[in-house]
């Protein structure tokens, strides 16, 4: 039996088989027979759903130095932005009257939001609309932390481990962070019930086969919830500037295997996919993913959250974007529907 179908099969390989398999990433007979799969077992799942999380990028102040990250405390390019409780709030009105019932809070990692004043977000949040599901993404934080976020309601938590390799992650990190730390926390917000999300990007510099194959048996093993994957892309006032981006057509092959070994994964087609290739979301959801993140950041704001160069949809009003995704949607036979979109076990 080949690998492939060994995949569809047990929905599962070893480090040897999934780095044999990516290899063959351009060949595309192989990439189809795998996205088809892949979407034939996310409609088996979840129909033709595509679900919205309303994402709003509420702080660009960041402690951390990731070397790839165009919002690294150690660019003074950035334009500091911090939106209040207030900013906030009426991001997710203009959110919640657009259909979304999944916020989305990311940030750097910003010392003002305490556990206090953050906790307290969250809370106003879920009071205030208590149909909806809230996720943060606001990096590595004490246990205690997450614990006080989950009892003042969060649902779920996204933490990319970025690479499973020690030694990739200690090459695109200063020596302050560590990939235990990053796992540990990961393991934190599963003991402590949240719907978890984990990821890495593609084409990140110095990564090889073997790394994208140490990220899939950790994927495996951890069974996340939900799994962001997008590609690298180089950001010009970083050390990376220079590095070439990730490849779209390995980023979708990732999505399709990754749809194949956790069938029920919440999958995004990321914003990161759509600045690469015009039609990467779109491409994405053919691949397997299930999940679009449509920006409910203030529209000054957006260009300032500037993770890589090029970003798309930074002008555009939050209504707009709703109905750009929808269109984008329908054109590959999706539908992009108004629910929580909860994980189904
Ligand atoms: N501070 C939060 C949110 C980070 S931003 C945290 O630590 O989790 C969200 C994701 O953007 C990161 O996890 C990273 O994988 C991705 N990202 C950062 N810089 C990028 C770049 N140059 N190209 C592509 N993705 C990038």
């Amino acid at each position: 039996m080949n690998i492939a179908d060994k995949l569809v099969r047990e929905h599962r390989l070893s480090d040897t088989e999934y780095a044999e398999l990516i290899s063959n990433y351009e060949d595309k007979d192989l990439a189809k027979y795998l996205a088809d799969e892949a979407v034939r077992i996310r409609k088996e799942i979840y129909g033709d759903a595509v679900y919205a999380r309303g994402l709003i990028e509420f702080t660009n102040i960041c402690k951390n130095d990731c070397l790839y990250c165009g919002i690294r405390k150690s660019n003074p390019n950035a334009e500091r932005y911090r939106l209040t409780k207030k900013e906030i709030l009426s991001c997710c009105d203009i959110g919640y009257q657009l259909g979304y019932r999944t916020f989305v809070l990311q940030g750097g990692e910003d010392g003002y939001y305490t556990d206090e004043r953050l906790a307290d977000i969250v809370r106003t949040i879920k009071t205030r609309y208590p149909d909806c599901a809230l996720t943060l993404s606001v990096g590595e934080r004490s246990f205690e932390s997450y614990r006080l976020l989950r009892e003042a309601g969060a649902d779920r938590y996204l933490l990319r481990h970025e690479t499973a390799d020690a030694e990739h992650y200690r090459r695109l990190h200063p020596s302050e962070m560590s990939l235990e730390n990053r796992m540990q926390c990961l393991r934190d917000l599963r003991t402590l019930g949240y719907q978890a999300g984990a990821g890495f990007m593609v084409g990140s510099p110095f990564q090889t086969m073997d790394c994208l194959a140490e990220d899939l048996v950790f994927l495996q093993e951890f069974q996340p919830e939900m799994v962001g994957i997008g590609p690298f892309i180089p950001h010009h006032d970083t050390e990376f500037a220079k590095e070439p981006a990730g490849s779209v057509e390995l980023t979708l092959f990732l999505l399709s295997v990754i749809r194949i070994m956790l069938p029920h994964v919440l999958l995004p087609a990321t914003t990161a996919l759509g600045t690469l290739n015009p039609i990467g979301r779109e491409r994405g959801m053919l691949a397997g993913a299930n999940v679009v993140m449509p920006n409910l950041s203030p529209v000054e704001n957006r260009k300032q959250y500037e993770l890589y160069d090029n970003k798309i949809c930074t002008g555009e009003e939050a209504a707009e974007c709703r109905g750009c995704l929808a269109n984008r949607m329908k054109s590959v036979g999706f539908t992009l529907v108004t629910d929580r979109g909860d994980y189904r076990s």
